[in-house]
Formats: C-alpha cells, structure tokens, sequence
C-alpha cells in the first residue's frame, strides 16, 4: 500500500512545484496534469521523468516573451510537424515564436508538409512542446539525436543536392564525379575533363589546395588551379569540385567552385564547418581518417545549423590495422548513414584503397551497398602524376568501369 502510495505522493508534488513555477515564470501558459506526449496521444508519454503534464495553450506572457529558464539542460533539438495544409501565417506565427523562445529555427521543406526544426538548449523544450496548439501545427516532437537537422527524425524523405541545371545528387541517378587528384597545368585538366566526360561522369574533380601529410609534397596551384577547372568546366559543362582547406580562402575557392570539398584531414575543423555552412554553396564532406559515423554527422550538422543544408556525405576509407589497402573502405557505413540521416552518400574508392587495381570492383560494390554517387580519381598520366597517381585510373579503365557500373546501377533500380 505505502508502495504504491508513495511515488503517487512523490508526483503530485512535483507537479504542484512544476505548475506553480512555470505559471510564475509563464503567466500566459496554463499547466495542467493529464498528458501530452511526443506522439501527441492523450495518457501515453512522459515529458519528463516521474510526472505528467500538458501546456494547455500558448499565450506570450507580459512583454510578449516567454522565460521558461527554470528547466535547465543539454542541447535539445524539437521538430514542430505542419500540417499539409499548413498556410505562411501559420508557419510565421511558429517561426515567431521560436524565436521568442531563443532557439534558432530551420524550415525544411518536404514533399507532403514541412517541418521546422527548433535547436537550441533544454531550457525551452516544454514551452515548445506547447505549440503544438497553435494553428496549423501538426505536432512536436523531440530529436532524440545529438545531430538534429542531419537525422532522418527531422526529415524523412531523402535530400537531393542540386549541383547544376541537370546534375542531382540524392535522386535515382548515381552521380560520378571523376579528374585527377590535383589539378597540374591546362592541358593536364582539360585532357582529364574531355575523357571523364566522354565516359559519362557527371562532375570533374582536381584538387587546386591540396592539404599533404608532408609540408615538402606538392601544394597544389591555388588560384590559377581554379581558374584552370573553370576553363574546364566552360569547354566541357561539367561542374567541378574542388577542396577549400582554410576559412581564410573559402571565399575565393567559393567563387570558382560548384561544390566545396572539405577533406579527411580537415573533417572535425570546425571553423572551415561553420564557414563552408555560411557560403551555402554544396559541401562535400569526407569522413576523417579516425571519425566514427557519429561524428561524421555531428560534422554534417555544423555546416546545417549555419543555415546550409546542401551536404554530401562521403565514406573514403578509415585507417585500421591493415596495411594492404590505404585506407579500409568501410561500406558498411552506406546502410548505417542511410538509416540515420537523409543525405545524400558517395563513396571514394581511390582513398578508400589507394590501389587503382581495387577502384572498379569497390566502386561496384558501393553502388550495390545503395551509394547515391561516386568520387573517383583518373589521370591520362598516373605514373607523372603530381599525386596519388597508385589509385588513379587511366581513361580507358575509367570508361570500362563506367560500362559495367551502368549494370550494376540498373540492378539496384538507378541510372547512371
Ligand atoms: C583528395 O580528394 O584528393 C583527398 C585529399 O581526399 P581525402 O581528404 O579523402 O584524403
Ligand atoms: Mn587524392
């Protein structure tokens, strides 16, 4: 009997102390026991530990702000659902007061309805959890993990990254972006652009900062090597991508290039994250050497919550205790991300192995594994190659490849 009467007793009186705070703090939100749950069914979930409650409506307090600071915690993310029919007001009205509440909010548009993501700390999570009253508001939920906007908990639908007029990534075509490794002189990279185009790649690659283990190795041709991809990219169409290593020179890389390419050595560089995420333009992010897949979401979410949601994920090998293959490609990581997050997945081979004897057959198998694209290195003269020439297929290899890649991309429902 005192069993059961106890934590009872326990209950009341910490929602009597919940309700007499947050009324004092938040004059204009009623605090009522009954339930409001993640799910929004009446008597099902807890909000937080040991009591039940529900906001019961949503009205600024005086000055028109609310002030819910008595609950205080870690990082917290929340997903207020539209309703299809959702109009502009009512999504303004939402954004509104988000922002009243001191979390930044995040529109993302989905096919059916969209969702907003509020990020911010705990502090809010339950003033929030009392817009779901509001009009057009379908319901709110919490983002259970630590990356938000990268989850597929806020979003569903996978995300397609739109490089050009006709190159997608994300959707049912399997994207290939194919070139040297740096970018050496003109002939160089317009002899690679013309062949890997010829071949059916959709984006040209070439390095113009190369970030090298070692300060002696070839640097690469900064500006005047972007300035040659952009010739390449007037002669053949092609988009290009190219590697931006510091904030210092992002603009300027920015300004030739269709997609940023942040490398392995500088995947957990937070400040290159956050600025390549206020440039806006596609980010193509490899995973680091050392980076477990949580990471290299927590990654992803730097450049999202900076405003910019066009990421490309990519898996290019992690360093294990094997020494046959430069890297150990780990494919598994394209279902693992491809249940954790919408965006798009490409893989390396080149990295992935550094042999080029092992690019096709793992570029098979990365499509097989459900890849949304490849990154593959090819050079009309890997032996003189300024870098990894070892993983870099000659033309001819590189069109074979892409004719049976054609087979296994049909397999799996995909074009090429
Ligand atoms: C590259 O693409 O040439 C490169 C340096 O890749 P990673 O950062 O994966 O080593
Ligand atoms: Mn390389």
């Amino acid at each position: 009997m005192e069993h059961e009467f106890k934590p009872l007793l326990y209950r009341f009186q910490l929602l009597l102390l919940v309700r007499l705070l947050f009324q004092a703090v938040c004059p204009g939100i009623g605090v009522s026991e009954g339930a409001i749950t993640r799910n929004h069914k009446p008597g099902q979930t807890k909000v937080s530990p040991g009591f039940l409650l529900s906001v019961s409506s949503v009205q600024p307090g005086p000055g028109g702000n609310f002030r819910p600071w008595l609950f205080v915690g870690k990082d917290q993310g929340m997903i207020i659902v539209m309703k299809s029919g959702a109009s502009q007001k009512d999504k303004d009205v939402v954004l509104k007061c988000i922002k009243e509440l001191g979390y930044t909010s995040h529109v993302i548009h989905g096919k059916t309805r969209d969702v907003i993501g509020a990020i911010g700390d705990e502090r809010g999570k339950l003033a929030l959890q009392a817009l779901e009253s509001l009009h057009g508001v379908e319901n709110v939920v919490s983002i259970l993990q630590p990356y938000k906007l990268a989850s597929l908990e806020v979003k569903k639908e996978s995300s397609v990254v739109r490089i050009s007029d006709d190159v997608v990534i994300g959707g049912p075509q399997i994207v290939v972006m194919a070139g040297p490794c740096s970018v050496e002189n003109e002939e160089q990279i317009i002899e690679s652009a013309i062949a890997v185009k010829k071949a059916g790649a959709h984006i040209l690659r070439g390095g113009a900062f190369k970030p090298r283990t070692s300060p002696y190795s070839f640097q690469g041709l900064e500006e005047e090597g972007l300035k040659l991809l952009a010739k390449a990219r007037d002669l053949t169409g092609l988009p290009f991508v190219t590697e931006v290593i510091d904030p210092e020179t992002a603009d300027m890389v920015a300004a030739y290039s269709d997609i940023l390419q942040i490398g392995a050595r500088n995947s957990q560089n937070f400040a290159l994250l956050k600025k390549v995420g206020q440039i806006g333009k596609p980010v193509l992010l490899k995973r680091g050497m050392a980076m477990t897949i949580q990471e290299l979401l927590m990654s992803a979410e730097y450049i999202m919550s900076e405003g910019n949601q066009s990421v490309i994920l990519c898996e290019r090998g992690i360093r294990t205790f094997e020494t046959a293959t430069r890297n150990t490609l780990d494919l598994s990581a394209i279902p693992v991300l491809k249940g954790k997050t919408h965006l798009p997945v490409v893989v390396d081979p080149s990295h992935g192995t550094g042999n080029h004897h092992y690019v096709a057959p793992m570029s098979y198998a990365a499509v097989a594994a459900g890849a949304d694209g490849l990154i593959v290195e090819v050079h009309p003269d890997p032996e003189h190659a300024a870098s990894d020439g070892a993983q870099s297929l000659k033309p001819a290899k590189f069109e074979a490849m892409m004719q049976k890649l054609r087979l296994f991309a049909e397999v799996d429902g995909r074009t090429l």
